[in-house]
């Protein structure tokens, strides 16, 4: 694994934030970490880096897991909206369905390659999803990655490889698994937002 520059992105809670920068044993699979949309579509917005946005959008849908993207006719019709207010070229966005709040967003960085951004937003997404980091294996929602694209225990390959092979099956199961599974929603939980 080439790591020039390796990028630890922040995952938050909504009150402190800690540098989530780990690696340990492959033993652990996906994480779900959010409760599942509740339909078969989420509707997204975007207002910044539209293609980038769409593509990864398709990302998900490719992979079939259950559920689909689709892009809102506005900002105000859309479960999620997509917008400017990241760092570093990072993301930030809220896991799964956010129930009693009226919209979800994810959030990006500005001035960022659009490339990088495909891939980013891709991770975010799947916040959106509901899954949380994978920081023991080879997988799109592992928070570590470098400039290529590359996420942390992956093989380097150049991001033209990644935007044609944006997600690993470890991501792809644990949404599979998510949105297979009934709707839970724990009362006294709230939505949470992640980096
Ligand atoms: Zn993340």
């Amino acid at each position: 694994m080439a790591v020039a520059a390796l990028r630890c992105l922040i995952a938050a809670g909504l009150a402190a934030a800690i540098i989530v920068c780990a690696g340990a044993s492959p033993a652990q699979a996906y994480v779900i970490d959010g409760v599942r949309w509740p339909g078969t579509t989420i509707t997204y917005y975007p207002t910044a880096y539209r293609t980038a946005v769409d593509r990864a959008a398709r990302n998900w849908d490719h992979a079939n897991v259950g559920v689909r993207f689709r892009r809102a006719s506005s900002a105000s019709a859309a479960d999620v909206i997509v917008k400017l207010g990241a760092q570093q070229c990072g993301g930030f966005s809220i896991v799964g369905w956010p129930r009693w709040w009226s919209q979800s967003w994810v959030k990006l960085s500005s001035g960022c390659d659009r490339d990088l951004v495909t891939l980013v937003a891709t991770h975010e997404f799947g916040h959106t999803l509901g899954l949380g980091h994978e920081i023991q294996r080879c997988a799109r929602m592992n928070p570590v990655v470098d400039y290529s694209g590359t996420p942390e225990f992956c093989e380097y390959h150049p991001i033209s490889y990644w935007l044609a092979h944006p997600l690993k099956g470890d991501d792809i199961r644990g949404a599979r698994t998510l949105y297979s599974s009934p709707v839970r929603v724990r009362a006294a939980s709230r939505p949470r937002a992640i980096g």
